[in-house]
């Protein structure tokens, strides 16, 4: 998860107090001098080191349960770039302002924390263990749930390291530190009767030592007067190069049998929505929001039936083909939606060993060869293509009607989604799911199709915190070398998605997909609005060629307005690409992300604060 101070160029990342002092002496101790640089005992905090009549100072900022950061007795900010700007502005208790920033050296990059590869580590194996992902499906998994992967293994990950004793007396854990050899060091955790309490024991010059380990009002770990954390690994790593207090460093765990050894991968916990591969929607379509009753059970893209395609299992791929047979699938009356080609139905395909859940797409009967033929095209292009944010094809079946039948996404098109349900759906939720619809994007950008019809009608979610992109009835697949596709007549398009040059060229690309992913952004943040109000087509084509975009929706972070008009540079070649724009949203989705795990209410807390 980049840090939030990632981008500062004072930023030095995870260096000791004597290596800030030492930049800050070779940058001249001018009064006003300072440096930023990571806290290694919390999670998100920082140290402000700062130059004043030539002594230096070094001031903690604390990331608070809102989310915010703050200099204990100081004002609380959005972000650690926010802070040091008001710091600059007024000294409001520091020794001075900030005047000067001790800027890393060229080439200098900030360095990593000690727990930032133990962090990733754990995320990795805690995907894969629970919900066995290998490959491209590990990978994307991680990307898109790394932040709420990160809250679960914080809060239940030193269940399962070797040093964690659950329920043994203070004798129990005298005696099996006795056990065996007895090295200055070694140690174990214990959870004490006293709820929310620990005990952390340790050998010493054959002497056990016992630290009393509690939580603060914010939750956050301490030997009381000690050093605060923000989970008790993150506690026992800190002690194991630093004493702190301790009358030894924490050297070897005294294992417990029940748990495998070795910390670098430990056996982390099952996710607490198991079983794996519920099912998708609760009866009005969403799952409950953190917070809510059913915080601990949020289902992640991974739990459903729908992140990987059901031919990932190999049995089920021996059977895997592009025409269905009638007899396996079931069809209902019930509908999920209509177009001009027919309507879209409920169903059920019977597979070797499972049943899916599926949409039917079935072409009106009497229709012309040219619509088959289209319908044919797009299930051809849906063939091709095999990613969790992509509404995936199951097959075609010719029977009664020529059917496309696909993955269920249940929850329905992202605009109406959004329009009905704005109170309860926050703006980290949008940019959740905006994420993942350029992490499809970008997988769509990569495998050289172009999209053509990217809107927020086309996004359908499976559920409150997971959406697929659909309809590739306009998609093309790009020639090798070919970057954009040249369509040989204007045909019935959708106008106020398309980028400039493909109306004025009829010239598609993944960059005029990025186009209509800023207005499905738009359309997104401004909870299913319709872009340029009731401005017909030519009137939009005006309006964008004489510079003019669409306002900031009223909700919608500047971050992500910012990341919008990029979208709608109107020269193709200086638009960002979907890698960059995936990046992009993605460092804001992780940086409101963390805030919104211990925020009631993340963004307005957060904005409340940059106030
Ligand atoms: P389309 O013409 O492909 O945009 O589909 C029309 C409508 O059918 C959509 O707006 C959805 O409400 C519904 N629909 C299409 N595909 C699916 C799907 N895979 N799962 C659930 N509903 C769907």
């Amino acid at each position: 998860m980049p840090d939030a101070a990632a981008h500062l160029p004072f930023f030095y990342g995870s260096i000791s107090r004597a290596e800030a002092e030492e930049y800050l002496k070779l940058a001249g101790m001018a009064d006003g001098l300072f440096l930023l640089r990571q806290c290694l005992r919390s999670l998100g905090g920082y140290v402000l080191s700062l130059v004043h009549d030539l002594r230096f100072h070094h001031y903690p900022i604390e990331r608070q349960l809102n989310g915010t950061y703050a200099i204990a007795g100081g004002k609380a900010h959005c972000g650690p770039a926010e802070l040091c700007e008001f710091y600059s502005r007024d000294a409001d208790g520091l020794c001075c302002t900030l005047r000067k920033p001790c800027n890393r050296p060229s080439g200098l990059e900030p360095q990593a924390g000690v727990f930032d590869s133990l962090r990733e580590t754990m995320v990795r194996d805690y995907v894969r263990q629970t919900w066995k992902l290998e490959g491209e499906a590990l990978e994307q998994a991680i990307i898109s749930q790394a932040p709420q992967v990160e809250k679960l293994i914080a809060t239940t990950a030193h269940e399962r390291m070797p040093w964690y004793h659950n329920a043994i007396s203070r004798d129990e854990a005298e005696r099996m530190l006795f056990s065996g050899s007895q090295p200055d060091g070694k140690f174990l955790l214990r959870p004490r009767k006293e709820q929310g309490t620990y005990a952390l024991s340790l050998i010493y010059g054959k002497t056990v030592y016992h630290y009393l380990i509690t939580q603060d009002k914010a939750g956050k770990y301490c030997i009381p007067e000690g050093t605060k954390f923000d989970t008790l690994w993150q506690l026992v790593e800190y002690l194991k190069l630093k004493a702190d207090g301790l009358i030894y460093c924490l050297k070897e765990s005294c294992p417990n049998a029940s748990v495998p050894t070795g910390t670098a991968a430990p056996t982390l916990p099952a996710h607490p929505s198991m079983p794996r591969r519920i099912d998708t929607l609760n009866s009005d379509g969403y799952t409950p929001e953190p917070g809510e009753a059913g915080e601990k059970s949020r289902i992640l893209p991974m739990d459903t039936s729908v992140y990987e395609s059901p031919y990932s299992d190999p049995e089920e791929l021996k059977d895997k083909k592009l025409f269905l047979k009638r007899e396996n699938l079931m069809m209902d009356e019930v509908e999920l939606g209509s177009g001009n080609f027919g309507c879209v139905r409920k169903g059920v395909y019977k597979m070797r060993k499972k049943q899916i859940d599926v949409a039917i797409k079935v072409l009106k009967s009497g229709n012309e060869k040219a619509e088959k033929e289209e319908m044919m095209k797009e299930a051809q292009i849906m063939h091709q293509l095999d990613n969790p944010y992509i509404v995936r094809i199951i097959g075609v079946c010719r029977a009664e009607a020529l059917m496309l039948v696909m993955e269920m996404a249940l929850g329905g098109p992202l605009h109406k989604f959004l329009s009905s349900k704005k109170e309860e759906i926050p703006v980290s939720n949008v940019v959740e799911l905006m994420h993942q619809v350029s992490m499809g994007m970008k997988y769509l950008e990569e495998k050289n199709f172009v999209h053509r019809d990217l809107a927020a009608r086309n996004v359908l979610l499976v559920n409150q915190h997971y959406a697929k992109i659909s309809d590739f009835g306009l998609s093309k697949a790009l020639g090798a070398d070919d970057s954009y596709y040249t369509a040989r007549s204007a045909g019935k398009w959708p106008l106020k998605w398309y980028a400039p040059e493909c109306i004025n060229f009829r010239k598609f690309s993944s960059r005029s997909d990025v186009w209509s992913y800023g207005i499905t952004m738009w359309e997104a943040f401004t909870y299913g609005q319709k872009p340029y109000k009731k401005m017909k087509g030519p009137e939009v084509i005006s309006f964008v060629e004489q510079g003019k975009r669409l306002e900031r929706p009223t909700d919608c972070p500047p971050e992500m307005y910012t990341l919008m008009n990029d979208c709608w540079i109107y020269k193709w070649e200086d638009r960002p690409d979907f890698s960059m724009v995936e990046t992009r949203i993605r460092t804001y989705y992780y940086s409101i992300a963390s805030k919104a795990d211990l925020a009631t209410s993340p963004v307005q807390g957060a904005e409340a604060a940059c106030a």
